[in-house]
């Protein structure tokens, strides 16, 4: 239950005076449906009011606040001409310029013969001061009010600034002083202010917002402590809950390892080592494991697979599609039975007999390892003894999903992997409750992929190119643009250019796309990796997995709309095999500076971890994964690519409240939990209570 202290701030904002329900939809849109979303809501800028000179000093171009004498109004002849008025001081003449006017209301506001102090930007017409739509016009008595630095809210179509203004200014009206949560000694060494002055030190700037300054830093810190906060709970929480002691380096393990047709890497080695320790400790497995597209993080799951099999138990291995579950039971099904191991797939396409007789497998135990997708987890599915779930791409989902997944068995040891390479900042925020294992090798043998960066006009060349390689026996993946949401147009732009290279290089042109049902998908990838398709025209969904080593070639059109970590993945398609390979990024001018350094780093590196750093400091932490399906944390205050210093400390501090106070219990637990609430972290406090 939320704190009462807290209601006036999750109140909607219709609470607020002078906000009606027309008003609170445009709200929603630049903040949030509620009073702390207001709160939340911090400047862009700033304009400075302070410049007061006389009409006869006025600068051109700047923002000035000015007290003047209304002369006389003159109204358009014409509806096109803006409504004036003529204004004076001592020193010269101003004119106030509208367009659409209502004269009534400039009337009313503006009346001749009257002293009013007008601000706004100024400018010049036919070498007379003007200033067209005043922000402010007061009388003489309010002037004091006006003279100020002023915030600058993000606006939307509809929502004037004063009116957002205002709602802002009541919002922080209702903001209560709250508990001191952080420990005061980090206070006092940071300078930084109590939660309440620096919400409003943010709301009232001195000058342009500054993401340094102690009272931004402050809201940023309590933001970031209550996601580790929350994760660290929950991390506590599950390693709390014992783990079953298994027996690892098993004969059948060391068996498959024997019977692979290279070696692991030193990388591998690790993470498999990592993942051992894991699973004799007798407390549960919680491990993400990261590695680069194709840097063989499938193969190691399978070996620790093996030695949860050799102890009796049941393993699976997750996959977010259809897709990735075929090649990956293609890639570990052999290793498997070639030790002896009964492997199969389940997704939501497996019906009928098939169905029943993997499903009767998993409950009696005699089929220790499935693959599949999220029907590995439909509820009349039941497993003999779950000892082992893997996920794979696991950050298309997020901490919540991983909480439901760990429910099925008796809480099973759970590895995620991930090839999309997270910067270490978006790594603690996101998956802060796992422990981590990074591939930084890759196997020996692979190819570095020429890429190159051109404008769309040379895409004849690229065709010619793409024509040469499918002379040689080569296999071409050409990818698509990605519309914004919008399926559709990805899949009018995927078939047009699908239409395109068929008239030019006939039947062994296929196609592949989000909305093409399961069966024909996997029927063009198969045509594709074995069969009479040469040339694939995709949209992003062969984006994870696929694995295709005659292919050598990748085509991305507008690739300034992809991620880069997107086309870091996308390029880590070709390259698999022994010819050499190469990535062609078509891009559509005119490129910004940011879009142009970002490509250019695809072509400098293929570190996938560095791809991921330079991304996040190009893009910012909320486009690295797409926020929204990433299941990443979406912060409000903290900028993950400008406080990753203090995300580092917040993760200290809130081992450290829990090393002190592991129940949350003690003096500081009450203000803690509020913060908790306060960002909405509250299943933290959950596992607070029952952990
Ligand atoms: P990931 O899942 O990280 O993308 P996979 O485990 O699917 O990578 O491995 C990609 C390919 O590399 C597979 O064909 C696999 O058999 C092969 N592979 C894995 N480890 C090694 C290794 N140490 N040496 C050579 N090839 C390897
Ligand atoms: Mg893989």
């Amino acid at each position: 239950m939320r704190p009462e202290i807290l209601y006036p701030l999750f109140a909607p904002v219709t609470a607020l005076p002078g906000v009606g329900p027309r008003l609170a939809k445009l709200m929603e849109r630049v903040a949030g449906p509620l009073v702390v979303d207001l709160c939340w809501l911090l400047p862009t800028g700033i304009v400075d009011r302070r410049y007061a000179p006389t009409i006869g000093d006025v600068e051109t171009g700047r923002v000035a606040t000015l007290t003047i004498r209304v002369e006389s109004h003159a109204p358009p002849a014409t509806p096109r001409q803006p409504y004036k008025v003529l204004c004076s001081d001592a020193t010269g003449d101003l004119n106030l310029v509208f367009f659409h006017a209502q004269a009534e209301y400039l009337r009313r506001v503006l009346p001749p013969g009257e002293v009013r102090v007008i601000s706004g930007m100024v400018d010049r017409y036919q070498g007379v001061a003007q200033i067209t739509h005043p922000d402010h016009i007061v009388p003489l008595a309010e002037r004091a009010g006006v003279m100020t630095i002023e915030p600058v809210y993000p606006m939307t179509a509809g929502l004037g600034p004063r009116v957002l203004l205002r709602a802002v200014r009541a919002a922080l009206g209702r903001a209560p002083e709250l508990p001191e949560w952080l420990d005061r000694h980090l206070v006092e060494r940071q300078g930084w202010p109590v939660w309440r002055q620096a919400l409003d030190a943010v709301h009232v700037p001195t000058a342009e917002p500054d993401l340094a300054a102690p009272a931004r830093q402050r809201l940023a810190f309590d933001e970031l402590l209550a996601n580790q906060l929350a994760l660290a709970l929950h991390r506590r929480r599950q390693r709390r809950q014992p783990g079953r002691r298994l027996a690892v380096e098993s004969d059948l393990a060391r068996r498959a390892e024997a019977a692979l047709p290279f070696r692991l890497t030193g990388s591998q080695s690790r993470a498999l080592a990592d993942i051992r320790a894991d699973l004799q400790s007798g407390s549960r497995m919680l491990r993400l494991m990261q590695g680069d597209v194709g840097s063989g993080k499938t193969v190691v799951a399978l070996l620790a697979m093996l030695d949860v099999v050799a102890n009796g138990g049941q393993a699976v291995l997750m996959a977010p599609t259809e897709l990735l579950a075929r090649q990956h039971l293609a890639t570990i099904g052999p290793f498997a039975t070639a030790v002896g191991v009964r492997t199969a797939l389940l997704t939501g396409r497996e019906r009928g007999r098939p169905r029943a007789e993997v499903v009767a497998g998993l409950a009696d135990g005699t089929l220790p390892i499935a693959v599949g997708t999220h029907a590995l987890f439909q509820d009349d599915v039941a497993y003999a003894d779950l000892a082992f779930t893997v996920v794979d791409e696991q950050h298309r989902f997020g901490v919540e999903q991983r909480m439901r997944l760990a429910q099925k068995g008796r809480a099973p040891h759970v590895l995620v992997m991930t090839a999309t390479p997270i910067p270490r900042t978006l790594m603690l925020t996101a998956y802060g409750d796992l422990d981590s294992s990074l591939l930084t090798e890759k196997p020996p043998g692979r190819q570095s992929i020429d890429t190159r960066v051109l404008p769309a006009e040379r895409l004849p060349e690229v065709v010619a190119a793409v024509g040469r390689a499918l002379g040689q026996g080569r296999k071409v993946y050409w990818v698509c643009p990605l519309v914004e949401e919008s399926e559709l147009l990805d899949l009018a732009a995927a078939e047009e250019r699908h239409t395109f290279l068929r008239e030019r290089f006939g039947e062994q042109v296929g196609l592949v796309h989000g909305r093409m049902n399961g069966r024909d998908k996997d029927r063009t990838m198969a045509a594709f990796a074995e069969g009479n398709v040469n040339l694939l025209v995709a949209t992003t969904v062969i984006e994870v997995g696929v694995d295709v080593a005659k292919a050598t070639i990748m085509v991305i059109e507008h690739a300034e709309r992809f991620g880069l970590a997107q086309l870091h993945q996308l390029r880590g398609r070709v390259g698999r095999g022994r010819d050499a390979s190469a990535c062609l990024l078509l891009y559509s001018p005119p490129l910004g500076e940011t879009a142009k350094a970002r490509l250019a780093i695809l072509r400098e590196t293929d570190d996938g971890f560095r791809i991921a750093e330079e991304d996040l400091r190009l893009r910012g932490a909320g486009e690295v994964l797409g926020t929204r399906q990433s299941g990443l944390p979406n912060f409000r205050l903290a900028d993950l690519a400008a406080h990753g210093d203090l995300l580092i400390s917040a993760r200290a501090e809130a081992a450290r409240i829990l090393e002190l106070d592991p129940e949350l219990a003690g003096d500081r637990a009450a203000a803690l939990r509020i913060l908790l609430y306060l960002f909405e972290r509250d299943a933290g406090v959950r596992y607070a209570r029952s952990g």
